[in-house]
């Protein structure tokens, strides 16, 4: 099969779908794989390093989608990537459809084959193409919210983790999945106080067992919600519906209540958010004011860490990719369920349960 990987074009995205080492893993098992020059630059790869691996380089993204029977990436295909696609084509990468019908039309016309990794399954109930993704904006939700109730950037001016005769932030995380966990390990190493809330009783047993001595945990009623939400410095939204648009579990006119210069993270962003006043930002102008409350919410958080995110995500593609090259989709989906529960597209039909039911289209 022709492996091929553009260079990303999404704004500040510094990520890129193969890594040397999955190209030369891809190269053994006797595929071809073509590279766009410079698509690995971001990430620290160099062209001399794809072609070591046995890649070949070609200089315009065009021919990538020209001649790739499977195109790897990283973000969703911006809507010049999206006109390239067509019928027969494997596109394999984080789709995010459900906050977003121009995509979800425009991969149906091509009638591509579309995989999306953030809907990839595991033995286990977890999301293993996104769970590295989550690890790393989870450990970056702290650092960037941190920055963000800085005085200079329109915050309240607290430091996590306060000073001796000072008291540390309070950091409120919702949602104690995989960004949540990571989320709440980090602010709590800068010395915050940290409470995450979640809907699950598994996963708050999960949470208290191996953390309980970390952050404390609570039930993501209402109520609880509410009286956190007032004594927050820093808000982490982390929720996730697997495929679905997340949930607006923070209101605008909860804002008011809430202490004024307080951040809030919103790393649900990909998923459409989960408070009300977000819109999606970019590294490059990365936060905005609503009501007194600073709001953090880039959409793609792993790429400012490019190089450890592309090695984190190469590491968890690498096994369907073989698949799903050595085998076909056909096949590789049959073998695994799991892969399948990734087919959000094909040949012009929607084939995703989730994005279906948050877009009022037929599966
Ligand atoms: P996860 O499935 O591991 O965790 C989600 C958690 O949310 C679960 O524990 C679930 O029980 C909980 N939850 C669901 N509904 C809830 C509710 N109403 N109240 C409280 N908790 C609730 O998911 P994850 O991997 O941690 O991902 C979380 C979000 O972060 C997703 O939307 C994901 O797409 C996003 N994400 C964004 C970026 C970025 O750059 N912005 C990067 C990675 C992941």
């Amino acid at each position: 099969m022709k492996i091929g990987c553009p260079k990303e074009i999404k704004p500040q995205e510094f990520r890129v779908g193969l890594t040397p080492n999955a190209a030369r893993e891809a190269v053994a098992h006797g595929h071809e794989v073509i590279v766009e020059a410079g698509a690995g630059l971001g990430a620290g790869f160099t062209d001399a390093d794809y072609t070591a691996a046995g890649a070949a380089l070609v200089s315009d993204a065009a021919e990538i989608f020209a001649r790739a029977d499977l195109v790897i990436k990283v973000k969703e295909p911006q809507p010049v990537e999206r006109q390239q696609l067509r019928e027969g084509q494997i596109l394999f990468t984080y789709l995010h459809l459900a906050p977003d019908p121009d995509q979800t039309r425009d991969l149906l016309a091509s009638g591509a084959t579309c995989i999306a990794y953030e809907t990839v399954t595991d033995d286990r109930g977890g999301l293993p193409l996104l769970a590295p993704m989550s690890e790393v904006a989870g450990k970056l939700a702290p650092q960037v919210g941190a920055w963000t109730l800085q005085k200079a950037n329109g915050g309240r001016g607290v430091l996590l983790g306060g000073v001796p005769g000072v008291g540390p932030a309070r950091v409120l995380v919702i949602g104690g999945g995989v960004v949540g966990t990571h989320a709440a390990r980090v602010a709590a190493g800068m010395g915050a106080e940290v409470t995450v809330l979640d809907r699950s009783l598994p996963r708050l047993r999960y949470l208290d067992d191996v953390f309980g001595r970390d952050f404390r945990t609570g039930y993501a009623s209402e109520g609880l919600l509410a009286e956190h939400l007032a004594q927050a410095d820093l808000v982490v939204g982390a929720v996730l519906i697997p495929g679905a648009e997340a949930p607006k579990l923070v209101r605008r006119n909860d804002l008011a209540r809430m202490k004024p210069g307080a951040a809030l993270v919103d790393v649900a962003i990909d998923q459409g958010g989960c408070f009300e006043t977000s819109r999606p930002t970019t590294h490059a102008d990365p936060i905005f004011e609503i009501d007194g409350i600073q709001h953090y919410c880039v959409a793609n958080m792993p790429g400012a860490v490019a190089r450890t995110a592309t090695i984190a995500l190469g590491n968890a593609t690498m096994p369907f990719l073989l698949a799903l090259a050595d085998k076909g989709w056909r096949q590789a989906c049959q073998d695994d369920p799991h892969l399948m529960n990734g087919l959000n597209t094909h040949a012009g039909q929607l084939t995703c349960y989730a994005v279906g039911k948050a877009q009022g289209i037929d599966v």
